[in-house]
């Protein structure tokens, strides 16, 4: 077995074991106590997959989800007993199918991470994220990014920008290609809208933020904090509100009285966004916190608007007042990743530096379950990335 933070020697060299960050069915709970460093074997690829050394992985909220087996104990699914999460790395390519083309053992990579089938009719026109056996690697997969090796799809490969570090690099894939799918593919924002972007400061919401202000979209970030509203005006938001300063009822509102209660704090919430927009609403709402934040997304946003969504942080039941929707004629459209035509326009962007990521903690390897704590807990703030094979921060830019 290669030492933690210790890069092999040789080139492409397989131990048969791998130090790797656990989750097991019979301790499924707060990541900060469910997930265990064990030693694991390094698996076997296919013919189309790659073996890549993880010199750093990315800190995702799936992970959060997955310790707790909420909303299900994803090893229902992946066939195994134990569960190594990580949807987002940046490596070395350590060994290649027999079928891989495009990518040579060396190679210095990061990874998206969705994985299909690459033979339907989905796959080869439509949409890979339309395929029937789509599913996101480190999540619904096993062998994801918090182990010494990760076994992926050799269309998950994407080249590293060579000016980031090992952790920068490995921080930004799920998030800034959700946000950018999101934002372009499915709500086609256009210049000159008004976006109001929920958890502004977050992994999502810091690339939905930066995403509008390139294309010439106004956001606004939603967020909790006086840092993280500083944070947000300084990726290019044109305004920032904190949430703190109205009174939103916790969960969805049953009573007569919880009802005009949210109604008044919605109505106060809108106000606030229309002195930025100078009395309109808004065009377009980021939605990724669910159950307490939705009624007022399908109030806030502007007649024929659109709410983006593609996760539920407070919860997935959502209940709205649905008069808001179709008297106003609004659009919901669900969004989930992104396929890996938009990751590599996405990807890009980063490597022109039209786009930063939003690395703010890096940690050691051992310190896996403490930063998927502090997600859970909201004690962050943009990305966390986790040190594994590369020795220390700082390494791996190379301009
Ligand atoms: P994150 O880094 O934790 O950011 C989420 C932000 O939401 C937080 O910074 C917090 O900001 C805000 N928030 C939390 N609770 C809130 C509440 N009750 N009301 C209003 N705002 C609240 O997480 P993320 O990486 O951005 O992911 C967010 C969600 O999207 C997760 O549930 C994740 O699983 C999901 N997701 C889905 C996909 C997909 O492809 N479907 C991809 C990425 C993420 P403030 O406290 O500052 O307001």
């Amino acid at each position: 077995m290669i030492a933690i933070g210790k890069r092999p020697a040789k080139l492409g060299e397989i131990p048969s074991k791998m130090k790797a960050v656990v989750i097991r069915s019979d301790h499924l709970g707060p990541p900060g106590e469910s997930m265990k460093v064990e030693d694991v074997d390094v698996p076997e690829i296919g013919a189309s997959e790659v073996l890549v050394l993880v010199m750093a992985a990315g800190v995702n909220f799936n992970g959060v989800w997955a310790a707790q087996g909420k909303p299900v104990n994803i090893m229902k699914y992946t066939g195994y007993d134990f569960h190594i999460a990580g949807s987002d790395a940046s490596g070395i390519v350590w060994k290649i199918g027999s079928e891989v083309r495009n990518w040579k053992v060396g190679d210095e990579v990061i990874l998206h991470c969705n994985q299909s089938c690459g033979q339907c009719a989905a796959c080869n026109g439509q949409d890979p994220m339309a395929c029937e056996e789509q599913k996101i690697w480190g999540y619904e997969t096993n062998w994801g990014s918090f182990a010494q090796f990760t076994k992926v799809q050799a269309q998950q490969l994407l080249p590293k920008p060579k000016h980031l570090t090992w952790e920068a690099a490995a921080s930004y894939g799920l998030t800034y290609f959700t946000a950018y799918r999101m934002l372009f593919t499915r709500a086609k924002i256009q210049p000159g809208q008004w976006v109001l972007v929920w958890g502004a400061a977050g992994g999502l919401g810091a690339f939905a933020v930066q995403l509008c202000k390139l294309a010439g979209a106004n956001a606004i970030g939603v967020v909790s904090s006086a840092d993280k509203m500083a944070m947000v005006k300084e990726l290019g938001a044109a305004g920032a509100i904190n949430r703190k300063d109205f009174k939103f009822p916790a969960g969805i509102a049953k009573t007569s009285e919880e009802k005009s209660a949210e109604s008044k704090a919605m109505r106060a919430f809108g106000g606030k966004i229309r002195e930025f927009t100078g009395g309109k609403d808004v065009d377009v709402v980021f939605e990724h916190v669910g159950q307490e934040t939705f009624s007022t997304s399908v109030f806030c946003v502007k007649k024929f608007g659109k709410i983006v969504i593609c996760g539920a942080t407070s919860g997935f039941e959502l209940n709205f007042d649905v008069r808001y929707l179709w008297m106003r004629q609004k659009e919901i459209l669900g969004s989930h990743f992104a396929n890996a035509y938009e990751c590599n326009q996405a990807n890009e962007l980063i490597v022109q530096r039209k786009i930063l990521p939003t690395l703010d903690q890096t940690f050691k390897f051992e310190e896996t379950p403490l930063a998927h704590q502090l997600m859970m807990d909201n004690k962050h703030k943009g990305k966390m990335a986790i040190l594994v094979q590369a020795e220390k921060p700082g390494l791996g830019a190379q301009v």
